[in-house]
């Protein structure tokens, strides 16, 4: 690995995908961590501080990095502690990082996001919000720095690893192979609670996923399956495809984690344990593989692989991202931003959950979709759909 990039940059390091990073780095001590970055959760961020060494360490608000240059010092560490939104896009950008792991959740990742796509960095992708939002903009400038792009997703990771020379972001290539590309979905916890049980789920309830562990935002992005939409709209983008050439497969094992199906008739697949640590691994040592720390495969264990179509009146949020993928434009940015405030309201005790896809659905009916072809439009659509779903939460209560 010695002339492979291995400086490693986590931001939302104290989140599940952060955290299956570093468990990553824990069975492979070549890479070195040079940044990382937490919100709320600073006493798991000085743990990692700590144990890593990183070069600095980002969070949110200045009391916060207060408090941790305070405990950092006091255990003898020389940590750099530096605040706030710039904060996170030079710790992307900077010369000591060649990997940028995307591991923030939600719109907040934007701009580092786009940061170390501006600066050539490996981008690691699991911030599927930013590249639902950014669009055509981020792969502009990819093509500019000459970045590189490693989707981090399930789903879209398996795809990546199926195409032929690994083709994201190179539409013209791919079209010529591929016929259609299929995501899998588990269904979440929802997929066989009658629908007239729909009014008193419970935040805890859809937290509780199946098969994968994961934040609380994308567990009830998946118990909507608005996770599925978003991911609809992320292929589409990725991979340069239409929306007519990307099905949803219900496939409740989680082991088959996407196909290809090319023009010849065949599908590929990539296969593994639900463990977030194998498209990680991939992404860090790509293109070669590495120890990941993840459980083999037992496909007799796992049993039978089932497969089923998605029901659209179960999950509506699911339709709304096919949709908002057909419109393009700022169409996936509203989408985005109302899901945001509407799953916080749901968290938070606020709303029920059948509430969500109503809200999403309300509040695209409000904003007229523009062509998104520069951050300010993409900003102001952003903020306008979280005002108007914030109001609309109001009127509610
Ligand atoms: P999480 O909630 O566990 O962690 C989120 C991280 O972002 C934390 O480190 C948190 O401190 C940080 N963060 C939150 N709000 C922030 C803000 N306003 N400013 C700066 N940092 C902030 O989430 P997760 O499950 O790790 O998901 C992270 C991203 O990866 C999401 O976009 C999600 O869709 C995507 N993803 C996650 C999984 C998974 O298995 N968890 C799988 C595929 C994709
Ligand atoms: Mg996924």
């Amino acid at each position: 690995m010695s002339n492979r990039p291995r400086r490693l940059c986590i931001l939302g390091s104290t989140g599940s995908i952060g955290q299956s990073t570093l468990a990553v780095v824990d069975v492979n001590p070549e890479f070195e961590v040079t940044a990382l970055s937490g919100h709320s959760n600073i006493d798991l961020l000085l743990q990692q501080c700590l144990k890593y060494h990183p070069k600095i360490a980002v969070v949110s608000r200045s009391e916060d990095a207060k408090t941790l240059a305070q405990s950092l010092r006091a255990a003898g560490s020389k940590v750099e502690v530096v605040w706030g939104a710039d904060a996170l896009s030079s710790a992307a950008s900077d010369d000591s990082v060649d990997m940028v792991m995307a591991a923030i959740v939600g719109a907040a990742g934007l701009e580092s996001t786009l940061a170390a796509a501006r600066a050539g960095k490996t981008l690691l992708l699991a911030n599927k919000e930013s590249l639902v939002m950014s669009g055509d903009l981020l792969f502009r400038e990819i093509k500019a720095s000459g970045a590189t792009l490693i989707p981090i997703d399930s789903e879209h990771n398996a795809i990546f690893q199926c195409l032929p020379q690994n083709l994201a972001g190179q539409s013209e290539e791919t079209t010529k192979y591929v016929s259609k590309i299929a995501l899998t979905a588990s269904g979440g916890p929802f997929l066989d609670r009658p629908l007239n049980e729909f009014g008193d789920i419970t935040p805890a309830q859809a937290c509780k996923h199946p098969t994968w562990s994961m934040g609380r935002k994308i567990s009830v992005d998946s118990a909507t399956m608005m996770n599925k939409g978003l991911e609809f709209i992320e292929a589409s983008l990725l991979f340069g495809l239409t929306p007519h050439q990307i099905e949803v497969l219900i496939h409740p094992q989680s082991t088959m984690h996407s196909l290809v199906y090319y023009k010849d008739g065949s599908v590929l697949a990539q296969l593994g344990s639900a463990d977030m640590r194998i498209p990680i691994a991939y992404g860090m040592a790509y293109p070669r593989r590495i120890e990941s720390g993840a459980a083999p495969l037992d496909l007799i264990a796992a049993g039978s692989l089932d497969f089923f179509e998605p029901d659209y009146e179960r999950f509506p949020c699911l339709k709304l991202g096919i949709d908002a993928a057909l419109q393009g434009g700022t169409m996936p940015t509203l989408l985005n931003a109302a899901n945001e405030i509407a799953v916080e309201a749901f968290l938070a005790g606020q709303i029920k959950f059948i509430e969500i896809a109503e809200l999403n659905e309300q509040v695209l009916t409000k904003i007229p979709c523009e062509p998104a072809s520069s951050l300010a439009i993409i900003r102001d659509a952003d903020l306008l759909a979280r005002n108007i779903t914030k109001e609309l939460i109001l009127k509610k209560n």
